[in-house]
């Protein structure tokens, strides 16, 4: 069976080898006669897998060990609610930096807890370029970002310089490139793009956040006893978590985040240099803050929109249909997706100028 090139915001594409991998072990891993979905959270098996997966996952973002490592399920939007759940309480605030859907849902769910604060918003600009102008509030508790944002592809080139401890959503942009992550208390990660399969969610947090969070709110959505848990303070979503464990081996064989940011930016680069060289093309995000991990773009007409989805077919480039808010069209190349496809899709962008 021939699998497409597909540029899906998430569920994203994920590493073939992994996914044949997982195939092969899915009725019967070798190691434990029966599946991987029939595993139990407390076996020896699986509490080695977790014990791998976090240090992988720090080694990879380039932390150490004062970060704990979570593996929580109701994927990156439950995060919305139990960040400020953990960290905010009446009377106190934390600062929001708004870059669009991502924040906004963060922000409504962070009302529910405390004050919010709106630090910087690129609202009035459409969301088109990362906010610039920010004023954070001394007293917040936190300082809120999404790093990248899927729906606009938009992407922060440097994190605001605060001693308040900023916690990101790094959805759809985590170890896509080498950056430095130290002054994030959480980093919260839903897995479908770079990291695994959907529900689940991958939460960083450094010990010195993880000391003002709250144990007295529901257990499932504590930080500190979830700590305490190991991630498995009721049945772990084991073949989530083992899928991850395998998508961050495939990341380690690639030679780790410098190797696959080199491949995210030969991949970015050849896509925006034909939106560049063709006047069809609108490229949504101002060119400073493009995402490395989602291109949008605009075409003149809904017509010719409609045209260019219809024309991607015959190249086996599926799933570029940009968000609603947005229009046009939206090719997400996470870490997994094939050079050989950003190659098609410039092929076909630059074909599709000349005969358009
Ligand atoms: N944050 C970002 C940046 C996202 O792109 C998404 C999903 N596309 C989410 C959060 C929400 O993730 P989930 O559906 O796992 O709750």
């Amino acid at each position: 069976m021939k699998r497409k090139y597909n540029f899906s915001p998430g569920p994203a594409t994920m590493p073939e080898p992994v996914l044949k991998k997982i195939s092969e072990e899915f009725f019967c891993h070798p190691d434990l006669d029966s599946s991987i979905v029939e595993l139990s959270h407390r076996s020896k098996f699986f509490l080695n897998i977790i014990e791998e997966a976090k240090a992988k996952v720090l080694k990879l973002a380039g932390l150490g060990n004062n970060y704990q490592v979570l593996f929580l399920q109701g994927g990156a939007s439950a995060e919305f609610f139990r960040v400020p759940m953990n960290l905010l309480q009446s009377g106190k605030k934390a600062s929001y930096i708004n870059t669009g859907a991502w924040t906004k849902k963060a922000i409504k769910e962070a009302k529910i807890f405390g004050e919010v604060i709106i630090a910087g918003t690129s609202e009035d600009a459409g969301f088109k370029h990362i906010p610039k102008d920010i004023h954070i509030d001394p007293a917040s508790q936190y300082v809120y970002l999404c790093s990248n944002n899927t729906i606009f592809g938009t992407q922060y080139q440097s994190y605001p310089s605060t001693n308040i401890p900023l916690v990101g959503d790094f959805t759809s942009d985590f170890l896509c490139r080498e950056i430095d992550l130290s002054n994030f208390g959480i980093i919260l990660v839903g897995a479908q793009k770079n990291l695994g399969i959907a529900g689940l969610s991958t939460v960083l947090i450094r010990d010195d956040v993880l000391a003002k969070c709250r144990e007295d709110i529901p257990s499932m959505c504590s930080y500190p006893v979830q700590v305490k848990e190991n991630s498995t303070y009721n049945t772990s979503p084991v073949f989530a978590i083992y899928f991850t464990h395998a998508v961050l081996n495939w990341m380690e064989e690639q030679g780790g985040v410098k190797a696959i940011e080199k491949q995210n930016r030969e991949k970015v680069a050849m896509v925006y240099d034909a939106l560049d060289r063709h006047s069809i093309y609108t490229p949504y995000a101002e060119k400073t803050d493009r995402s490395i991990m989602n291109i949008t773009f605009n075409l003149p007409d809904d017509e010719k929109t409609a045209a260019f989805l219809k024309g991607a077919e015959a190249y086996d480039l599926m799933n570029l249909k940009g968000h609603r808010s947005v229009g046009g069209i939206r090719a997400s190349m996470y870490n997994a997706f094939p050079m050989e496809g950003a190659q098609v899709l410039a092929k076909y962008l630059n074909e599709f100028a000349e005969k358009n």
